[in-house]
């Protein structure tokens, strides 16, 4: 019998670019799923893979799908699977930790020592089909709109940094409008906060930071946004800072807006070391800094699923273009000119 193909979106060989490739559809283990992709979101990371930087080259092994922002319906389970069926209407949680590490142990499975990450170590969402080990599955609640529920990934980073400290009636800045800053200013929104900073160079995603929430946006290259931040909190600072954009000058003028005893929560990631006043920004200031990575299994998932079904987050500003898997090439030079927002796949047609 001949074998069933798929389309897929594959890296091939370690250099910039990804080819549209016609590859057998996996089969399901005994506790995994083949999920049929409905919607699949392109993430900053998938833009490193596709013009293959420094840490693409040392981190992904060619060939590989990629992709890891997505939502679809289960196709096929493994003989173990009991919880969900064919036809449901699913994402996943692509961090697969080891569950036998000592944070995995300790309940802290989001920094799982031995992660493996589906679309970066194993074959992902750009494609027709994706297998996804059963636990990391997450059934949608019906409440919640498809093309939100292909960006449960980078909204899932958003809530985590929000939620990993107080937030109602505190003043916040967001370091980096870019899609997970734009979205955890509407998180913070819903969850309460008082007042809204963005801090943002690209003057479009300036402009989506005030429809998604923000009640200031400002452009560091133009005056000093630090000055402006102590202004408007009756020289206090900020008791929040949440930084996004992974940018040393960003980061820096973040802790200068953060009052003394606040809350610094950095999910940005800079591509090289960060030099730091340890002294003044932290230690005299006796602020509290956190990490932030991926997603809490599954806390965050949960406390992403209530805001959503019960209508709190307004998304819908993210949202412009939606492509055929066959215009990859548009898609990431879209993305690589900061002017799209979050752009969605659609590997089995179809389109709305
Ligand atoms: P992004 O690159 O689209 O967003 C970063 C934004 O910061 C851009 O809009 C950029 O214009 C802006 N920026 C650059 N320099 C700035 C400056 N000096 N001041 C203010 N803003 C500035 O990325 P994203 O997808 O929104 O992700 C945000 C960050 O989080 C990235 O660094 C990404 O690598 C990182 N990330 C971390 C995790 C994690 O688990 N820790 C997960 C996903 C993404
Ligand atoms: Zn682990």
């Amino acid at each position: 019998m001949p074998v069933a193909t798929m389309k897929a979106l594959r890296k091939m060989r370690p250099q910039r670019g990804a080819q549209l490739e016609s590859v057998p559809i996996p089969t399901p283990g005994p506790t995994e799923v083949l999920v049929r992709v409905r919607a699949a979101s392109i993430c900053g990371t998938d833009l490193h893979i596709y013009g293959w930087d420094r840490w693409s080259a040392s981190r992904i092994h060619p060939p590989l799908t990629f992709g890891h922002e997505f939502c679809g319906t289960v196709d096929k389970v493994g003989s173990e699977v009991t919880s969900v069926k064919p036809g449901d209407f699913v994402s996943a949680e692509m961090h697969v930790n080891c569950g036998h590490c000592r944070p995995c142990r300790m309940g802290q499975a989001h920094v799982c020592q031995d992660v493996k990450i589906i679309g970066i170590d194993a074959d992902g969402c750009f494609a027709e089909f994706v297998i996804i080990p059963i636990r990391n599955i997450w059934k949608i609640d019906p409440a919640i709109p498809e093309h939100y529920a292909a960006i449960l990934d980078p909204l899932g980073n958003a809530v985590h940094t929000v939620l990993a400290g107080e937030i109602a009636a505190l003043n916040v800045v967001v370091t980096g409008a870019g899609p997970i800053g734009l979205m955890a200013i509407a998180v913070a929104r819903a969850c309460g906060s008082a007042m809204i900073f963005a801090t943002e160079v690209n003057p479009h995603r300036r402009e989506l930071a005030k429809k998604m929430g923000a009640d200031d946006a400002l452009d560091p290259n133009q005056g000093d946004v630090v000055a402006r931040v102590l202004e408007a909190t009756d020289g206090a600072g900020v008791d929040v800072l949440l930084e996004m954009s992974g940018n040393p000058t960003a980061i820096h003028q973040g802790f200068q807006m953060l009052r003394p005893g606040g809350r610094a929560s950095l999910l940005g990631i800079p591509k090289d070391p960060v030099t730091f006043d340890l002294v003044n920004d932290v230690i005299f200031k006796g602020v509290t800094v956190q990490g932030i990575y991926g997603r809490k299994m599954f806390e965050t998932w949960v406390q992403m699923t209530e805001l959503l079904k019960h209508g709190r987050l307004n998304l819908e500003p993210l949202f412009k273009e939606r492509l055929p898997l066959e215009k990859f090439a548009d898609a990431f030079s879209l993305l690589e000119s900061g002017e799209a927002g979050k752009i969605l796949f659609y590997p089995n047609g179809s389109q709305k």
